[in-house]
């Protein structure tokens, strides 16, 4: 089917390229547009799980409250604000605790359950007859805690999960190592999460859903957006570097710069960016046949086609600070003992990454259209899961440009739902 007008994507990480491939699936006639290299942003230095109701619990909790003087104070901790960005944080930081009372919570979560039900589907759907069908494994993952303490301080999340539908198999001592037996031996309780799914190339997944896009007669064009604007017609038109582009249809997914474009058009959006990192050990096979996260840190490791990556935390601290030195390596040495042959990854070179997840303080994505404008759509924070949310987020776009009702209720998805 081919239809009539133009739609432009502005924003090439993965929720933008998988937008713009469900859009040209519904026969839109499409631009790519990005000041970067499309797909090289923090969609690909993630740690490559396609997850699914077992992320659904928003991060403000009152756990996280309760332990946060603790994190703090530790420079290298799970959760960092740095000082300097604190006025402008606070805002949101006071949203984030307001979010965190547990009926707020809990109607979060029932409600990002209802689009993390069908991530793996809607991949599923969008790498038919791709190359990218080979970057995706479904095998699940594994938390795993070094001890009962800290499995049992879990205890109440694993309730909520369970009371969302989410599928998942509790784990003791040797069944650990008989499903992973790359892991050190001292982990004594874990939880295998059977319906998330994998990538093992973050990068390489973007790149073959790009070579689909092109094929199929999508247009990718390089350039830094200043400001939106919408004429007349209601035809948004975006400043540019290159100049003005107009266009019939707009979608935003710019990630965590997301909040400053939607400002242009009058939206107050109150968008952060969670700054994380990850060391790489390039060449380096841990022989981990899941990704696995460390259930007392939070931290992760995942085995890429490119070697390990182990990552994790979060960073408060802006769009403009400088990377922290020496968080990636204290990351590496948290990830590094979590193997059965610590020493075996301390052999090999490493690479250090950051990158900045979109965060709106009740952890729901913004997805849907402008209240003001009829042509232009916003798709953008999507937090710790867009990877994971990319293609279900493409999906319910093109169905609703294509003026179809979605099959879920976007409602509490919308841009707007902050104030004016
Ligand atoms: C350490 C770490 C581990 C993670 N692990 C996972 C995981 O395992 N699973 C998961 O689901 N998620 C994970 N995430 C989160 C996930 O990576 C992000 O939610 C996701 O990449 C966001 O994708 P995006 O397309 O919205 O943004 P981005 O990837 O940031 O893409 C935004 C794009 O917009 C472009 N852009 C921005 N401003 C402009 C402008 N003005 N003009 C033109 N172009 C512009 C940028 O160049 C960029 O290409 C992780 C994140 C981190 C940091």
């Amino acid at each position: 089917m081919t239809r009539t007008g133009g739609v432009s994507v502005l924003g090439a990480g993965v929720v933008g390229i998988c937008c713009a491939r469900f859009l040209q699936k519904e026969g839109f006639d499409v631009t790519l547009i990005d000041r970067d290299e499309p797909g090289t942003g923090t969609s690909s230095g993630n740690l490559g799980m396609i997850c699914s109701l077992e992320t659904s619990l928003p991060l403000p909790s009152m756990r996280v409250l309760c332990g946060a003087p603790k994190m703090l104070l530790d420079p290298y901790g799970a959760l960092v604000v740095r000082w300097r960005h604190l006025p402008h944080l606070l805002p949101w930081l006071a949203r984030f605790v307001r979010n965190a009372a547990p009926s707020r919570r809990w109607g979060h979560a029932q409600v990002m359950a209802t689009l993390m039900r069908n991530t793996v589907m809607a991949y599923d759907s969008l790498i038919e007859g791709s190359s990218a069908r080979g970057l995706i494994r479904h095998d699940g993952a594994v938390v795993v805690y070094e001890t009962d303490d800290g499995f049992a301080a879990d205890a109440g999340e694993r309730a909520m999960l369970k009371r969302l539908g989410a599928d998942f198999d509790e784990l003791e001592g040797a069944a650990i190592h008989d499903l992973e037996p790359a892991l050190a031996p001292n982990f004594v309780r874990g939880v295998h999460h059977r319906g998330c799914a994998q990538t093992h190339s973050p990068l390489g997944l973007s790149l073959a859903l790009l070579d689909d896009f092109r094929r199929d007669g999508g247009t990718i064009r390089r350039a830094n957006a200043s400001a939106i604007s919408v004429d007349a017609g209601q035809s948004p038109v975006i400043e540019t570097d290159c100049g003005a582009i107009p266009t019939e249809s707009l979608v935003v997914s710019c990630g965590a710069w997301s909040g400053r474009l939607a400002a242009s058009v009058g939206l107050k959006v109150p968008l952060e960016a969670e700054r994380g990192y990850h060391m790489a050990v390039p060449g380096f096979d841990s022989g981990l046949r899941r990704p696995i996260i460390h259930g007392e840190s939070n931290i992760g490791l995942t085995q890429m086609i490119e070697g390990l990556r182990i990552g994790g935390t979060v960073e408060l601290a802006g769009l403009e600070a400088p990377p922290t030195p020496g968080r990636a390596q204290r990351i590496y040495d948290v990830g590094r003992r979590m193997l059965a042959d610590p020493e075996h990854a301390a052999t090999a070179a490493l690479s250090d990454w950051m990158g900045y997840r979109p965060t709106l303080p009740d952890y729901l994505p913004a997805i849907g259209p402008s209240p003001h404008h009829a042509n232009l759509w916003f798709a953008f924070g999507h937090q710790h899961v867009g990877l994971s949310l990319a293609a279900r987020t493409g999906q319910l776009i093109a169905t609703l440009l294509a003026g179809r009702s979605p099959d879920i209720d976007l409602e509490p998805f919308r841009v707007d739902r902050f104030g004016p």
